[in-house]
């Protein structure tokens, strides 16, 4: 994985901020509230991210992008904002970023049309919303997370499927964006390709590369967030929904145990009710984040045949990112402040 240190000159004042406070003494608030712990952990998803199937362009512009989004999530924990602040900040980088499977760029469905999926939850009250199968047609929300959010905070439900969420989302005043904007020649080519797959019997290359994305952060009040945004997998049909939107499979976040976002072949994240898994195993067995990620990943998922990954924190800032496919886009910023990007199995 590659590292550096943070080079906006914010980060290098906070940290001579929190340098000073730690050697003052440590019982008053503004110390107290000075050292608390904060973190981001950011994904792009998982699948077949190799070498051979990347160009030194297209990697240079996701580690930009990886990186602008820790950087906007961070920025505002730093200045004392919320995490669900913090992880809308980072999910609406990644879902302007076409090279990814959100917003602009999300793939397309059987039909040619894009659907979003997103959902979002607050590890402090246990409140949640999502948004599913949100068509682009005749315009489409530019940050569907901003919609799961707008559900949770404006509504009385938690999910809002189809065209009453879209209604709903203009009630709320989000931003929406002509379909056109939507669409890229790379996903057009995916899409092709799938379709060609599926009537050679050929294996289609987007059965295997999942571009979701989430964030998971926690801010200097203990609480943890997490959110997650995919247009869900090439070629789906018959109004599919994935484990993006899904609480408890694609999204979790409770103060007491873990947030957590996934991505990978939704089906079985559902199945295997994948976040809700890995923060109860902390919450009733006692295990560490580590341990309890690395189990429902790289055990549970992978004995059952369903490839992907999480990331995943816990309230002290402890930061897990296991997957058991070949890469997975990921980064994060650790309570030291240090930042980290890596994409490959090995970095
Ligand atoms: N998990 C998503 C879904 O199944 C796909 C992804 O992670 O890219 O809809």
């Amino acid at each position: 994985m590659t590292q550096r240190p943070l080079l906006p000159a914010m980060f290098l004042l906070m940290g001579l901020a929190l340098a000073g406070c730690q050697q003052a003494t440590q019982d008053t608030s503004a110390a107290e509230s000075a050292q608390a712990p904060i973190a981001i952990v950011i994904h792009g998803g998982a699948g077949t991210v190799t070498r051979e199937l990347m160009t030194p362009e297209k990697e240079a512009t996701i580690r930009a992008a990886l990186t602008a989004a820790l950087e906007a999530g961070y920025a505002r924990l730093a200045s004392g904002e919320s995490s669900l602040e913090a992880i809308t900040a980072a999910i609406h980088i990644l879902e302007d970023t076409p090279e990814f499977n959100a917003g602009r760029g999300a793939v397309l469905n059987f039909d040619g049309m894009i659907e979003h999926d997103a959902s979002i939850m607050d590890g402090a009250t246990g409140q949640a919303g999502a948004i599913a199968g949100v068509s682009v047609e005749n315009g489409g929300l530019r940050h569907p997370i901003d919609a799961a959010r707008a559900v949770m905070m404006h509504s009385p439900h938690v999910m809002l499927s189809g065209a009453g969420a879209k209604t709903f989302a203009e009630s709320q005043g989000l931003e929406f964006m002509a379909a056109d904007w939507f669409f890229t020649d790379d996903v057009y080519q995916r899409w092709q390709d799938a379709q060609n797959a599926q009537t050679s019997n050929a294996e289609s290359q987007d059965t295997r590369w999942y571009s979701t994305v989430g964030a998971v952060a926690l801010d200097k009040q203990g609480n943890l967030a997490a959110g997650t945004s995919t247009g869900g997998m090439t070629n789906k049909r018959w109004g599919r929904i994935g484990d993006s939107p899904i609480i408890g499979a694609g999204t979790y976040a409770n103060n007491d145990s873990c947030a957590v976002s996934a991505t990978g072949h939704g089906e079985y994240f559902i199945r295997h009710v994948v976040a809700y898994d890995i923060c109860a195993r902390m919450a009733y067995q006692g295990k560490r984040l580590t341990d309890a990620a690395d189990e429902v990943i790289n055990q549970i998922l992978l004995e059952a045949g369903g490839a992907g990954g999480v990331i995943a924190m816990d309230p002290r800032g402890n930061i897990a990112m296991p997957f058991n496919t070949p890469g997975m886009y990921r980064g994060f910023i650790d309570t030291n402040g240090q930042i980290t990007i890596a994409i490959y199995g090995d970095e």
